[in-house]
């Protein structure tokens, strides 16, 4: 497709332009005081019906979604979200709610929420669950606040230390940051994995919790964490999960039964609502019972047959989000999750699991696994839980970059895997369950047909992205020195 600059709305303005025609008023017309009408000039674009459509359309077309095609983006779970959680979410009752109204009038949307949580704390393993947070890391933060609510409550206030592995997201030492934590890293090992002697070596009475993923950020599960769980109670300290990765353990094995103390979900990740670009989203806490006293108000609950908000609760470290979460994703997550039922979450992550491990099989010939199998034995031999990493260094030596795969792939119709993350050089690939045999087998046709590509001719890498409305960005400027403002004259 070729792609026009799109004028903005003010650049299309047509004075007098209507996109609606109100009917004429069938009341009489009086006059208004003149002290009441100072109007000032808005300066808002004036545009028709048919023009405004163009141009959202034209926009939308400019988007990149799963309902377009595959977005392999590792650690992001871009998994399709079933129609049938819009569905949910636009019921009246639910879309339509006032946030304000009493709980007598909203039994239906607190009955949701209660066994939204019920599901949560089972599917983690652990007792209480708060639908508070928003996104991920707020989840985190929030945990991290609880956490510190109970140290301070058991007179340890100095337990500052999160500690967290070297492989960790952004967002964990981001978290802690904000919570005021000092965070330290624990080296991994070349396997991978996190070194349990540099964890023994870390904890001591200042450390307030280990934040780990599991399994975590280079797609290997951790049959360490009991053991690292059992290092961390010792010391006294809380085992933090970041549930990011939970679409590979969904029914197969819990949060609480491997140590963890508390853990983030990302329902927009693991349980299908639809999310890109920081929202919205929804990160629900679970945790054991003896942190839940300082979980954040309101928490639903039931008495006897019917459903509240309960505000009553001391030692909560308070509200985290206006009203109650992110409503509308959780319905959607409520939707997902009972409608696959216990086997079928299950069923979810076993076919995640495959998907990553046929297509890392495919393609490992061409693009190395740093934490696969040896050369030439087959992924069974070191499989990968429900995404897997690549340091493609024979085509890196070529000249060709991580960048410039990555761009390519855009021109074929993909969404590039997550690119430096969580190490320097790779890409992480996540097909999630969703995606058919088809799918990832024309996926790794291309990736072999790139790889073979850069043995011939290295300047189709150089040049790509070439069928985009943009070519490539300075996505440092982009962030930093972003362009937020237009006046008529500006170039768009
Ligand atoms: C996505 C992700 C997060 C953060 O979640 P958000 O919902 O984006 O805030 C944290 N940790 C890991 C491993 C992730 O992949």
């Amino acid at each position: 497709m070729t792609h026009k600059t799109e004028k903005l709305l003010f650049e299309l303005s047509t004075p007098g332009a209507r996109a609606i025609d109100l009917p004429a008023s069938d009341v009489p017309t009086t006059e208004l005081d003149p002290a009441l009408c100072t109007f000032t000039e808005t300066g808002l674009p004036e545009i028709g019906q048919l023009q405004l459509v163009r141009h959202y359309t034209h926009l939308s077309h400019r988007n990149f979604s799963v309902d377009d095609n595959f977005y392999p983006l590792g650690s992001c779970t871009m998994k399709y979200n079933p129609k049938v959680n819009e569905w949910a979410a636009s019921l009246d009752g639910f879309a339509n709610l006032h946030p304000m109204q009493p709980d007598a009038d909203t039994q239906g949307a607190l009955a949701l929420l209660y066994h939204l949580r019920v599901f949560l704390a089972e599917i983690a393993g652990l007792d209480e669950v708060s639908l508070q947070p928003c996104a991920g890391a707020h989840g985190e933060w929030t945990a991290l606040k609880v956490i510190r609510a109970y140290f301070h409550d058991h007179n340890q206030p100095k337990r500052k230390i999160v500690l967290a592995p070297d492989t960790a997201h952004g967002t964990n030492p981001a978290s802690c940051a904000m919570c005021g934590a000092n965070v330290v890293t624990i080296k991994s090992r070349p396997d991978g994995l996190t070194d349990l002697d540099d964890l023994r070596a870390h904890l001591s009475d200042e450390v307030a919790a280990v934040m780990v993923t599991n399994p975590n950020t280079v797609g290997k599960f951790d049959a360490h964490i009991a053991d690292m769980a059992d290092l961390i109670h010792d010391a006294g300290a809380f085992l933090y999960l970041d549930g990011a990765n939970m679409n590979a353990i969904l029914g197969i094995t819990r949060p609480g039964d491997f140590g963890a103390d508390i853990m983030h979900f990302n329902t927009h990740k693991t349980f299908s609502t639809p999310h890109g670009c920081g929202g919205p989203g929804a990160g629900p806490i679970a945790m054991r019972k003896q942190l839940a006293p300082y979980l954040p108000v309101p928490q639903v609950i039931k008495t006897g047959d019917s459903y509240s908000l309960d505000y009553n609760r001391p030692k909560s470290i308070g509200r985290v989000r206006s009203f109650h979460g992110q409503f509308n994703v959780l319905v959607r997550a409520y939707a997902y999750i009972a409608a696959c039922g216990a086997a079928g979450l299950r069923n979810v992550s076993e076919t995640a699991i495959l998907c990553a491990n046929y297509l890392a099989q495919r393609i490992k010939h061409a693009y190395a696994l740093p934490f696969g199998p040896p050369d030439g034995q087959p992924m069974a031999a070191a499989p990968c839980a429900h995404e897997f990493i690549t340091v493609p260094q024979t085509i890196l030596d070529r000249g060709v970059t991580i960048m410039d795969i990555a761009k390519t792939l855009i021109d074929r119709g993909y969404h590039p895997p997550t690119v430096h993350f969580p190490i320097h050089d790779c890409l992480m690939i996540e097909p999630t369950e969703t995606e058919s045999k088809a799918v990832l087998d024309d996926f790794a046709d291309t990736m072999l047909e790139l790889a073979e590509l850069s043995q011939r001719d290295t300047a189709p890498f150089k040049a790509a992205p070439v069928n985009q409305p943009v070519r490539r960005l300075d996505e440092v400027a982009a962030a930093r020195k972003p362009i937020l403002t237009w006046t008529p004259g500006d170039k768009t």
